[in-house]
Formats: C-alpha cells, structure tokens, sequence
C-alpha cells in the first residue's frame, strides 16, 4: 500500500542509544536534556530564536492564542487542515473566514480588510503547503488595525523567506512535528515568538503555569513535549538534509512528468520563498475527474489525499454559516500526490499515467 505520505524512521541503533540515555537518568519528560538539545539544534538550524517545543502542532496554536490574550474574532482561511480553525473554536474564539487566493491557496489579502470590525483580535495565516503567505501586506494590515498575525506554519519546515526562516514572521508561527510531516518527533510541534516575554509566558503555560515549585502564575495546560519524542527530532534531524534531496528528486520527477499535461493545475509559489518538497498538490478541472482517479489509483493500492477536503467554512460545529467561493471549489479539486524520501520512481510513474490516462478519456 503507498500512502500520501510514509513516516520516516531513523536507525534504530541510534534512536536505541538515546533511549539508553534516557532510562539512565530516568528523566522522561519536563524539559530534560534531549528535549533542551533539540530545542538548542533547531534554532541553529533553522536559524530562529524563542523556539518553544510543545507536544503537537495543534497545542502549538492554542497556546500561541492563549498568551497572546486573543479575544472575539479572528480572521483566518478556509483551506487549511482541520487544527487551524478547531484550534480558535476550542480557545473561545471565533473564526472569520476570508476566501483565498485562486493561485496561491494561500489567505486572499486583497479581502482581509473588508472583514476585519471592532471584535477582530488577529490574523491566522497558513503557509498552505509550505508556500509562503503575502507576509508584507498581512503585516501592514496587522499595523494598521492592530491586530496579532499567527502563522500556522505546519507545513512550512525549513522554508527561507528572503534570506530569512519563514518562522521569523508574524508575531508567533505554530509549526507541527507529526509523523506525517517533513520533520517529525512522532507527536510534537513547536512555536516561535517574536516577542521574548510572550516566549517566556508561553514556558509556563505549556506547564500549568508553574513559575516555580511554589508559584503558580497563571491558568496553564499540560502540552510539554517527552524525551522518546525529542530523541525521535534528534535522530530525524540528523538526516534531514538527505531526506529533502531524496524529495526533491520526487517532486521534480512529478513536476516535470506532469508540466504539460492539460487539465492538471499547479500551486503558484511565492518567488521569495524556498521549496521543502512537503507536499505534491494538483487541482483537475473537475471534481468529477478527481474521483474517477482516485478510485483507479486505489485498485493499484496507491491512495492520495485530498487535502484540504472539506474547505473548513463548512465545518457543522460553527456559529455561523459563511461563504468561501474559491476555498470550497479548490478543495473539490485538488489532490495531493504520495510523496516521500523514499518513495519509487515506478510508483511515480504508475500515479502520472493514470492521471493522464483518465484526463485522456475525458
Ligand atoms: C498537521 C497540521 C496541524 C496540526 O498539527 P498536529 O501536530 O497534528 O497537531 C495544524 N495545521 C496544519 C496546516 C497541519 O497540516
């Protein structure tokens, strides 16, 4: 079975090693050494400061809005994974949708202004696929109503916007570690402020709000990431710069096999920002056509996934109903393509005939 994407596991030697470490100090969670270590070699390596590791990229969210003291209404996008809009509604607070861009799939900037009143506290943004939102123009709006900007950065691991981390942008960015993504610690997820004292309040809170063994300084949550999962980050990072070589060869096999098939459609990407290879999106005239190839892909026991399916306005918990046009027609048609470090250039090439094959017969 090839799935949309397959967990890359390190050497288990290596992994077994750090777990010896850890059964010999005996500490498993709480901010230990491997956790303070892979907090310390992400920041080298992404280049970024106020890293806070937290248990899941989901936790990530919720906290970044908790200690930002986000309240009423926040504008963010329908085309995105189910955890940026959840996040809001579980925090108390209410999302806005603006529509997104036709191209980029990304927040539609030019509409932000137009929804933001009196209730609206802050932006969140997802650099949808790893391609990098219209910072520049969320930021001057941001300014000029005062509002918070949050990147939900999921997907954006190891992205540079103009020669600098793609995390480095908005007040916080929420990034996840799960075994689905480019970079993983089995579960967990990561935040990065631009404001120290919000990082420093946000160590807290990820602890019940524990100031110290005899002071509690406010309401926390539990969302601590263990060392088993900092171990994992440690192993993985170690490999990353192979994995990303190996994605990359995938993604440009597909982009070159599928440039000029008619009827598939690609993501425009943000020209000032770099690729990751975290995802392999395609958007098919019809929805229609996107089934018939998804059936035929599962009698070869290959299954994509349709993310982002449903668009997120029509989620049946909301208050309110609100219409998304092109969020809800993208999400219809648009598919991702299995891809991983070590996925076969058969399969590969089993995916991009069918695809064609079917957009033939149409
Ligand atoms: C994966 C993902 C999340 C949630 O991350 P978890 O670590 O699974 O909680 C949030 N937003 C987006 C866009 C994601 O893809």
């Amino acid at each position: 079975m090839i799935n949309v994407t397959k967990t890359y596991l390190p050497s288990i030697e290596k992994y077994k090693k750090y777990i010896d470490k850890i059964y010999q100090s005996g500490w498993l969670t709480n901010g230990g050494e491997l956790t303070k270590e892979l907090e310390v070699r992400l920041s080298q390596y992404l280049g970024v400061k106020n890293v806070l590791l937290v248990a899941n990229g989901t936790l990530a969210l919720q906290v970044a809005y908790k200690v930002m003291g986000l309240k009423g209404d926040v504008l963010t996008t329908p085309f995105s994974f189910v955890a940026t809009t959840s996040s809001l509604v579980w925090e108390g607070l209410n999302p806005i949708f603006v529509d997104i861009d036709r191209e980029t799939f990304n927040i539609n900037p030019n509409q932000i202004e137009r929804k933001i009143t009196q209730n609206t506290s802050a932006i969140v943004a997802t650099h949808v696929y790893g391609n990098a939102c219209d910072i520049e123009q969320i930021n001057w709006i941001a300014e000029k109503y005062n509002l918070r900007v949050i990147y939900d950065a999921a997907h954006a691991f190891g992205v540079n916007y103009k020669n600098s981390n793609i995390l480095n942008y908005g007040d916080a960015s929420a990034i996840s570690f799960h075994s689905t993504k480019l970079f993983h610690t089995i579960e967990g997820g990561a935040i990065v402020f631009k404001d120290s004292e919000l990082y420093e309040k946000a160590k807290r809170v990820i602890n019940f709000g524990i100031a110290s063994p005899v002071e509690i300084q406010e309401v926390g949550i539990n969302a601590k990431l263990n060392e088993f999962q900092a171990a994992m980050g440690l192993c993985v990072l170690d490999d990353i710069e192979t994995i990303l070589i190996n994605r990359k060869k995938r993604y440009n096999f597909y982009a070159e096999g599928l440039a000029s098939t008619e009827g598939v459609y690609f993501q425009r990407r943000n020209e000032e920002a770099s690729l990751n290879y975290s995802h392999f999106p395609i958007v098919f005239e019809t929805e229609n056509i996107l089934l018939k190839i998804i059936d035929r892909l599962k009698v070869k026991q290959i299954i994509p996934r349709r993310y982002f399916y449903p668009s997120l306005e029509s989620l049946p918990y909301l208050s309110s109903r609100q219409e998304t046009v092109v969020s809800g027609d993208i999400a219809k048609r648009v598919l991702c393509l299995p891809l991983y470090d070590s996925l076969e250039h058969e399969v590969q090439e089993i995916i991009m005939q069918i695809i064609k094959q079917a957009i033939l017969e149409n």
